[in-house]
């Protein structure tokens, strides 16, 4: 595995790899199986497998946890290897932003108005600015992202699309844990009492997908029964949002078309102490009379 740790050799390389395919797997680092799963997709598919661990500061906003979210250099660069990755990036943060950027991408509130995009005001513009940089350096045919991250999924296939990026996005399953916790680099920060309400939240997204797609329950009451749920089980926490769109549109599924069946996004955050968790469920949703 080569650990590439500046984008003129990071090009050096690519040029010499020009009638080879690269699957390009973007992340943050303190790598886990969900990471794993990714690199191991993007090797099945591709000449050489490409991972970035890079800690974007532009899509951490005030009060968020950039500074105590975690990194474990060594680790990871263990894991990579084992995984399967021929190229490691691991660019700094002078190295990605020598000068304050003067360019500034703004996602639009159809896909940033509401969810994690309403939450974290400027998160997406962030990981969108980040993510062209990425590509513009990788040149990747195939970029592997995880559906954990829905509304990332969705914003960055539009943003392929809008741009006319060479490039196809493969969403793969969410990994999780043996209770069903959504594998994320940020569960270490849970206390252990917090860990063991957490899974609660894939719990409640099991019983509202069901709902969701045998067309039993409106969405206002899948919403109010997974609000419901998520408070018994995890009183720790207090909860961001709860919320059921279409998928990837991320409209409003009273208002998505009128086909007879829709994919449907019920998508949660919740904030624990120190951790902001998030999971969600996509679901091909049957439409009865009356509901959705
Ligand atoms: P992150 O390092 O959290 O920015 O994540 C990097 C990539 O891994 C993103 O495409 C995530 O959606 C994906 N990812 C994170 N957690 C999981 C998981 N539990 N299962 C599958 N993919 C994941």
């Amino acid at each position: 595995m080569k650990i590439i740790e500046t984008i003129d050799s990071f090009r050096e390389l690519r040029k010499h790899a020009q009638d080879q395919t690269i699957g390009f797997v973007p992340t943050m680092g303190y790598l886990h199986e969900g990471h794993l799963s990714l690199i191991d997709h993007a090797g099945r598919e591709n000449d050489i497998v490409v991972l970035s661990i890079f800690v974007n500061p532009l899509q951490f906003g005030a009060g968020e946890d950039l500074e105590s979210y975690p990194r474990d250099r060594e680790r990871d660069i263990r894991l990579a290897e084992q995984a399967g990755v021929d190229w490691l990036f691991m660019p700094s943060n002078k190295e990605m932003y020598p000068q304050p950027m003067q360019h500034q991408i703004k996602v639009s509130d159809g896909l940033t108005g509401k969810l994690c995009g309403a939450s974290r005001p400027g998160h997406f513009d962030g990981v969108v600015t980040v993510v062209i940089k990425l590509l513009h350096i990788v040149q990747p045919q195939q970029l592997y992202l995880g559906m954990k991250d829905a509304q990332q999924v969705a914003v960055i296939d539009k943003l392929i699309r809008d741009f006319n990026f060479p490039v196809n996005v493969v969403a793969c399953p969410t990994v999780r844990e043996s209770d069903g916790l959504a594998k994320s680099s940020r569960n270490v920060n849970l206390t252990e009492a917090e860990r063991n309400q957490a899974p609660a939240l894939n719990q409640a997204l099991s019983i509202a997908a069901d709902q969701l797609a045998n067309g039993t329950e409106q969405p206002a009451e899948v919403r109010r029964q997974v609000k419901a749920y998520i408070q018994q089980h995890a009183p720790s926490c207090s909860i961001d949002y709860v919320e059921i769109t279409s998928f990837p549109e991320l409209q409003d599924v009273s208002s998505a078309d009128s086909a007879e069946s829709t994919m449907v996004l019920v998508a949660v955050a919740v904030k624990f102490s120190r951790v902001r968790l998030i999971d969600n469920r996509v679901v091909q949703s049957e439409r009865k009379e009356g509901l959705l």
